[in-house]
Order: C-alpha cells, then sequence, then structure tokens
C-alpha cells in the first residue's frame, strides 16, 4: 500500500514538474493573490518527508520547507499550506489571532485543514498518528503539531 501510494506521488511529480522553481513561483503569486504580496520568502523548497510534517517556515531566513508528502494533496490543500507558511513570514510569534486572520483571507483555509486533519490520520501518511493540525511550533515545524 505504501510502495503503491509512492509510485502514484512519483507520477504526479512529473505531471507537476515537481521543481522548487514552480513551488516557490506558487508561493509568490499566493502572497500576491491573497497577502497583498506582504510575504516575500527567500526560498521555497520541497524537503524529504521525514524533515518535517507538513511544512514548516523559519521567519529569521526567509525560508519555506514543505514536505514531500504534499505532492499527493489537491492543489487547494497545497495552497493553503504555503499560505500558511508565507503568514508565518508576516505576523511573528506562532498562531496568535492575527495569524489566522490573514490566513482566513485564502477562503478554502476550512476545508484544506480538514483534509489534513483527515489525510495525518491515514496510517500510510502518519506513522506516528495523534498528530494535530492547524498548530505549530514557530520556526521549525509548522501546520502539524509534533505530539
Ligand atoms: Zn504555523
Amino acid at each position: 500500500m505504501v510502495t503503491k501510494i509512492r509510485k502514484a506521488d512519483q507520477r504526479r511529480d512529473v505531471q507537476r514538474g515537481g521543481d522548487n522553481e514552480r513551488l516557490e513561483e506558487r508561493a509568490r503569486q499566493l502572497s500576491w493573490r491573497w497577502l497583498d504580496g506582504a510575504a516575500e520568502p527567500k526560498s521555497v523548497r520541497w524537503v524529504p518527508a521525514m524533515r518535517t510534517r507538513w511544512a514548516s517556515c523559519t521567519p529569521e531566513d526567509g525560508t519555506i520547507r514543505v514536505s514531500t508528502l504534499l505532492r499527493a494533496v489537491p492543489d487547494y490543500v497545497l495552497d493553503y499550506v504555503l499560505v500558511h507558511e508565507l503568514v508565518h513570514l508576516i505576523v511573528p510569534g506562532g498562531h496568535p489571532p492575527e495569524f489566522w486572520e490573514h490566513v482566513y483571507r485564502f477562503p478554502r483555509t476550512e476545508r484544506a485543514v480538514g483534509f489534513l486533519e483527515a489525510y495525518s490520520r491515514m496510517s500510510t501518511v502518519n506513522p506516528d498518528g495523534n498528530n494535530e493540525i492547524g498548530e505549530c511550533r514557530d520556526g521549525d515545524r509548522a501546520v502539524a503539531a509534533e505530539r
């Protein structure tokens, strides 16, 4: 089962182009569309699934890393994750109400969070189980909190 999903992921990578430049360009477009261009990431990169839960952001150097697990999700879910990380570049200090005010400018936020909640409970996606979505430690882990 896991192998099948990985193969499907690889096919999708090819279809999507799956490269960092496209991911970065997409993040910039999302920043302009939903955040008035206020978030200007220095780099946006795919990283191997084990290095971060869904995505992470380091505001100090403006870098965003997105787990390759998210290559398999619908576009609006990836867009939500990128918007979430971009907002970390605008609103420092975790997830205060102002943080979510920005994130909710992306209209499918709630739906995307629901998708990720379900997705993370699939054992093939999340061997650890038990993580919550919508929480992340500022700096190094995002969207889904560690246990
Ligand atoms: Zn976060």
